[in-house]
Parts: structure tokens; C-alpha cells; sequence
């Protein structure tokens, strides 16, 4: 049985909650461009560029890639998630980036209060909380050679029906349709509620084309799918935090998509892949094919049960140790958190979240 510690336990927020009301949650996803994207603009003397980084093979040679930042997907997300919570929060009025550090958001996303104004009322609170939800930085599968444009755009004076000036032309370069990033994200000890906020942000701003500088006018990015067009994503779900599976992570320096990229995602619940992967760490696999064990020196560590082709559950002494889920099984996953998140706000009264959590505040000052 897991000790608690002592500080007073939150309901409303996962800061300080119950360690069997949280989960770990990490979500791995395959992202692919559909339009002409920037991920962060920056101005290189007359010319908008496209963030860009050397990364290094196993030869040691360079190989030169997009970058997708993970503070660019960050900060997309909390602004897509004001916009939910403003739909029934008045309780503080938060935005970036102008947080209150009382809200469900702040304490899901962190704030810093220490370091702001003196008069503000984060400061007065006197603390920081740190994100629960980890972003980080992606890099792409194509190289900048292969997915790179460069286009001069200029804006027609509507009168004259000329170029309107110097001033109008502008160059810029794009990341071409067809470059996948892989994308991670961890969802560190949070409430249901939570991880939905977070499956809201990601769902609608991938169905609305908003991550992406620009992309009111270029288009934006999908989810990259398979040969039976199921989204390329994985979730992993844990009540304590321990993954006996690996995540399917790719080297930045990979090129390969066809051949090496997809296929670990692709895998992530075949039984062949599973049980060679147990077999390789030492273990022996055991008897039943849908839901063979995983033994050392005959002791029984992991049951595994095979669900379909897109669910895999880990369990140890008969209780969960981790939920994988793939592709549609996997979507279907953060829709089912996502509608828990609006019904939380739907429900949240007003000045009860900040009474749950200032409990808390007072006891960690
Ligand atoms: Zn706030």
C-alpha cells in the first residue's frame, strides 16, 4: 500500500490529489503537414524563416531538420483551453499573459507567481506551481532539403489594383505538405478532468488547423494515418506511473518514414512485438496466446491480455499496471476524457475550486 504524505489532499485539482484518484498519461502521435506551415516565425533580415536545427547521426554526420517546438504546441494548447474554461469560469479573469494562478488552468499549467508585479494578485500568492502537462520539442522525419519552399507573397492596394509598395513584398519559407513530426506528450499525475483539458486542446486544434504560425491563411497539420486509415497514436495510461512498455520514441536524426518511422507505432500492440520485446529484456513469456504471462526465474511479473488489435493491458498480482491504446481505440480514449473536462467545468461552482486548492497553497507557504 502507498503512504500519503501530509499536506491537505485536493479534490478539484490534481496538485495535491488522492495518489489513487491520478494517472500518468503519455501520448505519442504521429502529426503530418497539410498545408504550408511555420511553427514560429522568425525574421532573418528581409525573409520569415522557419525554425531549423542540425541533429546528429549515429556516423556522426549532421542532418539538417524542422523543429516543431514544444512551447509552440504549449502555449496553442492553454489559449484553446481558456477559451473552454471562459465558457464558464468567472470566477478570476486569466489570460496570457495575465494568469491568476487560481484557476483549474494555472494549476494544470503552471504560473509563476513570484516573479511578477508587485501589486498583481499572483504575486501575493508567493508561489509557483509547475505544468503537469510536458510538451517536448519535436523534430521532423524529413529533412529541411527535402520539405522546404520559399514563396514571395505581396498585397494588392485594392484601389490602384497594384502591389501595395516595398512594403508589400515579403518572402517567406514554408514547410511544404507531406513532413510528419512525431509528437510526445506526458501527462504527469492528473485527474481525469485534466488529462480531457488537455485531449480537448489537442483534438480541436488539430480539427481547426491551429498550431501553426500563419495558419489562418496556410493550413495546418492532421493526424498521419495508417494503410487503414487509422490515426498514427498511441496512449499509455498508468495509475502509478511505471511503463513496462516502451513508448514508441524516434531518433531525431531518422529519415526513413516509410521503413523505420511508423512501424514501432504500428506495432505498439502486436503480440509478436510485445512478447519479443520481454524476451529480449531476459524474461520468459508463459502459457496462453491472448494472454500469455511474463516470468524470471518462474516468477510471474506481468499478465498481459491482447484486446483486439488496439488495446493491450498490463496487469501485476491481478491489478492494472498500464492501458496501451492505438490508433482509433486510442482517439476514442481522448474523446471520452475530453467530454469529462466540459462536464467538470459544467459542474464546478463558483469559488469551490479555489477553496480546494488554497488549503493546499497555505500548507506548502
Ligand atoms: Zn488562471
Amino acid at each position: 500500500m502507498a503512504k500519503t504524505n501530509q499536506f491537505p489532499k485536493t479534490t478539484l485539482s490534481g496538485v495535491a490529489a488522492e495518489s489513487d484518484k491520478l494517472k500518468t498519461v503519455l501520448i505519442s502521435a504521429m502529426v503530418e503537414v497539410s498545408g504550408h506551415v511555420r511553427f514560429g516565425d522568425g525574421t532573418d533580415i528581409d525573409t520569415t524563416i522557419t525554425e531549423t536545427d542540425m541533429v546528429l547521426n549515429p556516423n556522426g554526420d549532421s542532418v539538417h531538420k524542422f523543429i516543431w517546438a514544444g512551447s509552440k504546441r504549449r502555449g496553442v494548447d492553454r489559449r484553446t483551453i481558456h477559451q473552454m474554461r471562459n465558457r464558464y469560469w468567472q470566477d478570476t479573469n486569466c489570460y496570457i499573459p495575465q494568469l491568476c494562478g487560481q484557476c483549474p488552468t494555472c494549476w494544470l499549467y503552471g504560473f509563476t507567481g513570484t516573479t511578477q508585479d508587485a501589486n498583481s494578485v499572483i504575486k501575493k500568492l508567493g508561489i509557483n506551481a509547475k505544468s503537469r502537462i510536458h510538451y517536448p520539442t519535436s523534430v521532423s522525419i524529413e529533412t529541411v532539403e527535402q520539405g522546404q519552399n520559399r514563396h514571395n507573397r505581396n498585397m494588392v492596394d485594392e484601389k490602384k489594383q497594384t502591389t501595395a509598395g516595398e512594403a508589400g513584398i515579403h518572402k517567406e519559407q514554408v514547410i511544404v505538405a507531406g513532413v510528419h513530426f512525431p509528437i510526445y506528450t506526458s501527462a504527469m499525475q492528473v485527474l481525469d478532468w485534466e488529462l480531457g483539458a488537455f485531449a480537448h486542446a489537442l483534438l480541436e486544434n488539430l480539427n481547426a488547423n491551429r498550431y501553426t504560425a500563419a495558419s489562418r491563411a496556410q493550413g495546418g497539420v492532421r493526424w498521419a494515418t495508417d494503410y487503414k486509415d487509422a490515426p498514427i497514436l498511441v496512449v499509455d495510461e498508468s495509475s502509478d506511473g511505471i511503463f513496462p512498455l516502451n513508448v514508441p520514441k524516434i531518433s531525431g536524426w531518422e529519415t526513413d518514414y516509410q521503413h523505420k518511422v511508423i512501424n514501432p507505432f504500428l506495432e505498439a500492440t502486436s503480440k509478436e512485438s510485445i512478447k519479443s520485446s520481454f524476451e529480449l529484456m531476459g524474461f520468459e513469456i508463459g502459457e496462453g496466446d491472448d494472454s500469455p504471462t511474463v516470468k524470471h526465474d518462474s516468477n510471474c511479473l506481468f499478465n498481459i491480455s491482447f484486446n483486439g488489435n488496439d488495446n493491450v493491458i498490463i496487469k501485476q498480482n491481478g491489478e492494472i499496471k498500464m492501458t496501451r491504446y492505438q490508433g482509433n481505440a486510442a482517439l476514442g480514449y481522448l474523446r471520452r476524457c475530453q467530454l469529462a473536462w466540459q462536464s467538470y467545468l459544467n459542474e464546478l461552482q463558483t469559488g469551490e475550486f479555489w477553496k480546494d486548492v488554497n488549503s493546499y497553497v497555505e500548507a506548502i507557504k
